[in-house]
C-alpha cells in the first residue's frame, strides 16, 4: 500500500456492517435505507436497460442529466448553470469529491474540513498530498453542532487552497444557518479560497430547517464546486449516480481527474435520474415528513435507553452522547454493541482528526422501517 494510504484501513461502514451481519445485529451503522426508492423510478432505470442504454455515455454525463440538474438548480435556488460547462455526472458524490480534490488540491497544500468528517474527505486529501486543517464543530447548549468562526479564521493559512462544507452535514445532522455560510464565505473571499460543498442530504432536512447553498452567497458562484448523489434523496444508495456544479474553469479541472478515475458512469442510471429530477415533488416531501417522523421515534428510544441525543435537524443520523451511560470510548462501545446488543452502529470518533473531541459520541442512522428502530432500541434498552 502506498505512503500516503497507509493511516487508513477498513472504512469503518463496512466494519461495523459486517460486525452486523456476522453477529445478525440491527444495522443502525452504515446509512442506508431498508425500503426502495420510488418505483416510478426503479421501472424508468429498468425500462431504460430495457431499451438499450446499455454502452458508454458521454464522460461528461449524458445531457439530458445534466439539463435536468441545471433545471433543478434554477427552479430551486435560483442558480443559472450551463449544462454542458458547468455541470458533470460522477459514480456517486464520492466520485465528485475525489475528482474535485484531486484536480485542485497540489501537494502541499491546505484543506479546511469541519470535524466531524465525512470519511472520504480525509483519503481524498491525503491522496492529493494535501494536509487537513479540522475545525471543530461542537454541540452547544441545545445540542446542536456548531463551529466558531475565530476557531475557523485561525485554521486558514497561506498554504490553504480549499474548504470542505458539508450541509446538511453528516454525522451531527447540522443544517448550517445562512449566517454560518456567511462566516464561511467571507473566510474563503478573504483568503481565496476554493469552496467544495457536499450537499447530498439537500432535501433531508426537518422542522422546516432550510438548506442554503454556498453557492449563492456574495461572491462564492465564482469559487464553489458543489457535489450532489441521487442516491440519499431517492432511496437509493446502491445506484453510485452523483454529480457536480460549478464554474466552468473548477467543472475543468474536476472533470479532466474524472475521465481517468472512472472516465465516466451509468447511463441507464443518468437517465432515470434526470427522470425523477424533473418530476420529484410528492415523493421527496413524503420521503422527508417519514425521515422526520423516524427521527423522533429514534431520538426518543435512545433517551428511553439512557443516551443523550443530539437532535439533527437534517440528514439521516442521531449522534449520541454515551457518557450519561457510564462509557467514555465510542470505538470500544460501537465494536462489542452488535455481540453485547444486537445492534450496530457507528463510532463518531473515526470522524476526527481530533479523536478526543469525539472519543464519546455513537451514531446511529434511522433510515430504516419503525419496527426495525423498535427492536433495535428495545434491545438497546435492554442491554444498557
Ligand atoms: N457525502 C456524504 C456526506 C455522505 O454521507 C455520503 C454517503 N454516505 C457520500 C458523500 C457519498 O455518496 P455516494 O454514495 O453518492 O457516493
Ligand atoms: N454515507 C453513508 C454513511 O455515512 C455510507 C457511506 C459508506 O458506506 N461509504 O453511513
Amino acid at each position: 500500500l502506498v505512503t500516503r494510504m497507509r493511516p487508513f484501513g477498513e472504512t469503518v461502514f463496512a466494519e461495523m456492517s459486517r460486525l452486523a451481519a456476522e453477529t445478525g445485529a440491527v444495522n443502525l451503522g452504515q446509512g442506508f435505507p431498508d425500503t426502495d426508492g420510488p418505483p416510478a423510478l426503479l421501472e424508468a432505470a429498468a425500462r431504460h436497460i430495457r431499451e438499450g442504454v446499455n454502452q458508454y455515455p458521454p464522460g461528461p454525463g449524458r445531457p439530458e442529466l445534466r439539463s435536468a440538474v441545471a433545471a433543478d438548480r434554477k427552479r430551486r435556488y435560483g442558480i443559472d448553470l450551463d449544462p454542458d460547462a458547468e455541470v458533470y455526472v460522477t459514480v456517486g458524490a464520492t466520485g465528485g469529491i475525489a475528482s474535485s480534490v484531486l484536480g485542485l488540491v497540489e501537494a502541499g497544500d491546505e484543506v479546511v474540513v469541519f470535524e466531524p468528517m465525512y470519511d472520504s474527505y480525509a483519503a481524498v486529501i491525503a491522496l492529493a498530498g494535501g494536509v487537513r486543517r479540522p475545525v471543530t464543530l461542537r454541540p452547544g447548549a441545545d445540542g446542536r453542532f456548531t463551529f466558531d468562526s475565530g476557531e475557523l479564521r485561525a485554521a486558514v493559512g497561506p498554504r490553504t487552497r480549499m474548504i470542505i462544507v458539508n450541509t446538511p452535514h453528516n454525522p451531527t445532522g447540522t443544517v448550517f444557518t445562512r449566517d454560518e455560510l456567511a462566516a464561511v464565505a467571507e473566510v474563503c473571499r478573504d483568503n481565496d479560497l476554493i469552496a467544495l460543498t457536499d450537499e447530498v442530504y439537500e432535501q433531508l432536512v426537518f422542522d422546516g430547517a432550510e438548506h442554503h447553498p454556498l453557492a449563492t452567497l456574495p461572491g462564492m458562484a465564482e469559487r464553489t464546486l458543489a457535489v450532489f448523489s441521487i442516491g440519499k434523496t431517492f432511496s437509493v444508495t446502491a445506484w453510485k449516480t452523483g454529480w457536480v456544479t460549478g464554474p466552468e474553469p473548477l467543472v475543468r479541472a474536476a472533470r479532466t481527474v474524472n475521465q481517468f478515475l472512472t472516465f465516466t458512469a451509468n447511463g441507464a442510471l443518468q437517465l432515470a435520474a434526470a427522470d425523477a429530477l424533473h418530476d420529484e415533488g410528492a415523493w421527496v416531501r413524503r420521503q422527508r415528513e417519514a425521515l422526520q417522523a423516524k427521527r423522533d421515534r429514534l431520538c426518543a428510544g435512545l433517551r428511553s435507553a439512557g443516551l443523550e441525543v443530539l437532535r439533527p435537524q437534517g440528514t439521516y443520523f442521531v449522534i449520541t452522547d454515551i457518557r450519561g451511560l457510564g462509557y467514555s470510548d465510542g470505538i470500544e462501545l460501537a465494536r462489542a454493541l452488535p455481540r453485547t446488543a444486537g445492534v450496530a452502529a457507528v463510532p463518531a470518533q473515526v470522524l476526527y482528526d481530533t479523536p478526543e473531541e469525539g472519543r464519546h459520541l455513537v451514531r446511529f442512522a434511522f433510515c430504516k422501517r419503525d419496527e426495525v428502530l423498535d427492536t433495535a432500541v428495545e434491545r438497546l434498552v435492554a442491554a444498557f
